[in-house]
C-alpha cells in the first residue's frame, strides 16, 4: 500500500518557531482556486480578511488536482491522528457548507477497504482514533461481504472493513460552489496567470498577473498544486513533484446498475498496485483510481492521454474484483497531477526568505477531502489562534 497516500507517517519536523499574526481588515491574495486555496480563501474571508483568489484556468479546471468529478473522503489514515481529526473536521464542515451552499457535495456511501491478511495496519491502526470519535468501522466476514455486496469477489480477501462515515465528494463542482460562495460573500475573484514579485528585505512586494496588472497585499498564499515547483523552482524543486495519475470510468451492466451506483467508494489494500474506486460519479460509470505514483508530469502542457498498460492493468483487476464487469466498455477516462510533497504530509509554511508569503500544497493524491479543514486551519494560523504552523516545514 502506498503510504504516502493512504497514511503519510507522522511528520518528524519540529514545529516553526516562527509565528505570524495578521490583524483584521488586512488583504491577502490566495493563488489556485482548487480545493486547498479555494477553502483558504473562503475561510480568510469569513475570519474578517479583505481576500483575492486568483486562478489561472478557473475553480476546479480539469489541469488541476482538484477537477476530477469526485472524490474519497475516509478518516481512516493509519497511526497518523493528525489526519484522521482534521478529516473529522472536515466532515462537519463539509455537512455545514453543502446546507449554507444549498448543494449536495458530500454522499456518505461509506468507504469499503478489501483487506488481504487478518492485520491491515492502515485500518487497524485506526480504530482507536475511530473509537474516540465514536466512528467506529464494521467487520465483514468474506460471507457477510457476498450477502451484503454479491458483486464483490472475494476469493482472495480476509476479510474487509466497512467505514459508514465516509463516502466521496464532488470535486470540481466543490470548487466551484465555494468560488460562487467566496464572491457571494463579498470576495474578490480575477482569472489570470500569477508570477511572484521580488522578496526584498524579507517581504514579497507584489504579484504580476497575466492581465498586465501588478497586485499588492498584506499576505499571498500560494496554493498552486503541483505547479508550485515550476513557480519557486530554486525552493520547490525538490520538494513538490508532480505525476500522472490515471482514472477509469467503466459502464456497468444494466442488469447490476443499481447495485454498482449503491456500492461504497472502495480501497484494496492489496499493496502493490493500490487501486481505489468510487461509485456514481455523475453517472459517469464505475471509476476504479490507480493511487501507484505515475511517470512525472507537467501539468501545464501535458498530454492527457491514458497509458494502455495501466488501463490493461486496471482492466485486469476491476474484472477480478468485480466480475460483473468483466468484459465492460471503458466510458471515460481521465488523467490528474498528483502535487507530491517528499513524505505524502502537506506543506503549510513561508516560502524561504519571506515572512509575507505562503506555500500551501503537496496534498500527494489524498487533500481534496481536508480543504474546509485546511482553510479553517490557514485563518486560524494568520488569527494567531495557533502558535505555530504544524504542517511539514520548508528548510
Ligand atoms: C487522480 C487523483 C485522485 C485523487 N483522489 C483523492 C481522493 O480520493 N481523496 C482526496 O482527499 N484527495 C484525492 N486526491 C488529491 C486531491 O485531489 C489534491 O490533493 C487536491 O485537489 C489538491 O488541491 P490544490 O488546491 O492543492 O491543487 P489544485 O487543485 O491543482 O489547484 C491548484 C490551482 O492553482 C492554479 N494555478 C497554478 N499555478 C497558477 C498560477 N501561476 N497563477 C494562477 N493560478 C495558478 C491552477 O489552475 C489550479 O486551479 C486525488 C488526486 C488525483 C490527481
Amino acid at each position: 500500500m502506498d503510504t504516502n497516500t493512504f497514511a503519510p507517517p507522522l511528520t518528524k519536523n519540529t514545529p516553526s518557531k516562527n509565528t505570524f499574526e495578521l490583524p483584521k481588515q488586512s488583504s491577502v491574495i490566495v493563488i489556485g482556486a482548487g480545493a486547498f486555496g479555494g477553502w483558504s480563501a473562503l475561510y480568510l474571508l469569513r475570519a474578517g480578511y479583505h481576500v483575492t483568489l486568483i486562478d489561472a484556468w478557473g475553480a476546479g479546471n480539469s489541469r488541476s488536482s482538484s477537477g476530477d468529478e469526485t472524490r474519497v473522503i475516509r478518516s481512516t489514515y493509519g497511526a497518523n491522528k493528525i489526519y484522521f481529526d482534521l478529516n473529522v473536521r472536515a466532515l462537519e464542515l463539509w455537512k455545514e457548507n453543502e446546507a449554507r451552499f444549498g448543494k449536495k457535495l458530500f454522499h456518505n456511501a461509506g468507504v469499503i477497504w478489501f483487506c488481504y491478511n487478518e492485520k491491515t495496519p492502515v485500518v487497524d491502526d485506526s480504530m482507536p482514533f475511530a473509537k474516540v470519535h465514536r466512528m467506529e468501522y464494521r467487520y465483514l466476514s468474506p460471507k457477510e461481504i457476498n450477502k451484503i455486496y454479491p458483486i464483490v469477489n472475494t476469493d482472495d480477501l480476509h476479510h474487509a472493513w466497512l467505514d459508514p462515515f465516509g463516502g466521496y465528494l464532488m470535486a470540481k463542482q466543490s470548487c466551484q460552489a465555494v468560488l460562487e460562495r467566496f464572491v457571494k460573500e463579498g470576495g474578490n475573484f480575477i482569472q489570470a496567470f500569477v508570477k511572484p514579485g521580488k522578496i526584498t528585505s524579507e517581504k514579497m512586494d507584489s504579484i504580476q498577473l497575466s492581465n498586465g496588472e501588478t497586485l499588492t497585499a498584506d499576505a499571498y498564499i500560494f496554493a498552486c498544486g503541483s505547479w508550485l515547483s515550476q513557480i519557486f523552482p530554486e525552493a520547490l524543486a525538490n520538494v513538490i513533484t508532480c505525476t500522472k495519475q490515471e482514472a477509469y470510468y467503466f459502464g456497468v451492466p444494466s442488469s447490476h446498475s443499481l447495485a454498482f451506483d449503491q456500492f461504497p467508494a472502495w480501497i484494496d489494500v492489496d499493496g502493490k498496485d493500490h487501486y481505489y474506486g468510487i461509485p456514481g460519479n455523475g453517472n459517469r460509470g464505475f471509476k476504479i483510481g490507480v493511487d501507484k505514483h505515475g511517470v512525472k508530469f507537467d501539468p501545464t502542457d501535458g498530454e492527457r492521454l491514458a497509458d494502455p498498460k495501466v488501463l490493461a492493468d486496471a482492466r485486469k483487476f476491476i474484472e477480478h474484483r468485480f466480475p460483473p464487469l468483466k468484459g465492460a466498455p471503458l466510458v471515460e477516462n481521465r488523467v490528474c497531477p498528483y502535487e507530491n510533497s517528499p513524505d505524502g504530509n502537506f506543506i503549510f509554511d513561508f516560502l524561504p526568505g519571506a515572512v509575507n508569503a505562503f506555500v500551501l500544497g503537496g496534498g500527494t493524491g489524498h487533500g481534496f477531502k481536508h480543504g474546509p479543514a485546511l482553510g479553517e486551519y490557514v485563518a486560524s494560523v494568520f488569527m494567531r489562534k495557533r502558535d505555530h504552523l504544524s504542517f511539514r516545514f520548508l528548510k
